[in-house]
């Protein structure tokens, strides 16, 4: 294994309103650097960039700080600003979400600015925000070796231009299925995944919920099951998509190398990471989380994901 090159992750630190079936919490710490920085550092270090206005709690600033391999330098506090804050409901099946508010705050201000000392990054993840902003912060970084954006239908929408124009710089990008058929207006996960390579990326994931994900790379597709979990298991699924490409780029950094086998690989990362996150609310299932739990589970998963003998198969 190479020695493990610098990851950075761009995007929102918030405060997050989640209902669901199973509770509510009123502004707990979120927002998708955070679940990010919080999951990809069981992997890699990471050095963190986004700004958080005056009323954003100690508490979320004591945790934060308390999680280890975490760079925060690059996080920007301004005292007149608010920060950025989200409310989401989740229904009986947990599957699908309704977003009740979406306070922007510091993100309708210029974005933070990046440090000299992260420069050099190798590993870059574009979590979400205005793609013009992850544009902008994308320039930050001149000697990165991959760059993997993330993306939502909210700027699908308000900002599809500057979303093509991020699409011709980036490797790599991470959606959900209704994301990738918005984007193209192609339903199916793997068609949808080839026109998005057209424009620009070298490989896409699409992310199918329950139902795993797949991979589009110009070498080829791959499709990799979800964590195999029990409804009752899931108690807050905010925040999964960030942990999920968390494992992805802390695996690709940790191995210094994105081939797509390795990307194959730091899927099931992200798979396993995930399925910790989603057990709690907020950043309550990573944070402290046993290493020797997450080999644990990378195990199972690994075994729960190898196809079984197909019967017949070698005989005709
Ligand atoms: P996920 O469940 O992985 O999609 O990410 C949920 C996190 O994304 C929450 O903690 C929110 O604070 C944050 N979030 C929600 N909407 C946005 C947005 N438009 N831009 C950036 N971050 C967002």
């Amino acid at each position: 294994m190479l020695a493990s090159m610098a990851l950075v992750v761009t995007g929102t630190i918030g405060i997050d309103t989640v209902h669901a079936p199973t509770g509510s919490r009123e502004r707990i710490p979120g927002g998708s650097a955070a679940y990010f920085a919080a999951a990809a550092s069981r992997l890699a270090p990471v050095r963190l960039v986004a700004a958080v206005g005056g009323d954003w709690p100690e508490e979320h600033r004591t945790l934060l700080e308390s999680i280890d391999g975490v760079s925060l330098e690059g996080l920007e506090h301004r005292p007149g600003s608010t920060t950025f804050a989200w409310g989401g409901r989740y229904h009986e099946n947990m599957n699908e979400r309704e977003t009740l508010f979406t306070e922007l705050g510091v993100l309708e201000e210029s974005g933070p600015p990046v440090p000299d000392s992260y420069r050099d990054s190798r590993f870059v993840f574009l979590a979400n925000t205005h793609p013009a902003e992850q544009r902008r912060l994308l320039g930050h970084f001149p000697d990165r070796t991959l760059a993997v954006c993330d993306t939502m239908d909210l700027w699908i929408n308000i900002a599809h231009a500057e979303l093509l124009e991020l699409l011709r710089e980036v490797d790599g990008v991470v959606l959900n299925d209704q994301e990738a058929e918005q984007l193209v207006e192609v339903r199916n996960p793997i068609s949808a995944g080839r026109k998005i390579l057209e424009l620009g990326p070298s490989f896409v994931v699409v992310k199918k919920g329950e139902h795993g994900c797949v991979l589009v790379h110009e070498d080829g597709v791959a499709t990799l099951p979800a964590f195999p979990a029990d409804h009752e298991q899931v108690v807050d699924p905010t925040g999964a998509g960030d942990t999920f490409a968390a494992g992805l780029m802390g695996h690709l950094a940790r191995e210094g190398t994105a081939d797509r086998r390795t990307i194959q690989d730091g899927l099931a990362w992200g798979t396993v990471l995930a399925s910790f996150t989603i057990e709690s609310f907020s950043l309550d299932g990573l944070v402290g989380l046993d290493d020797a739990r997450i080999a644990e589970r990378m195990a199972a998963y690994r075994d729960a994901a190898r196809l079984p003998e197909i019967a017949g198969a070698a005989t005709g």
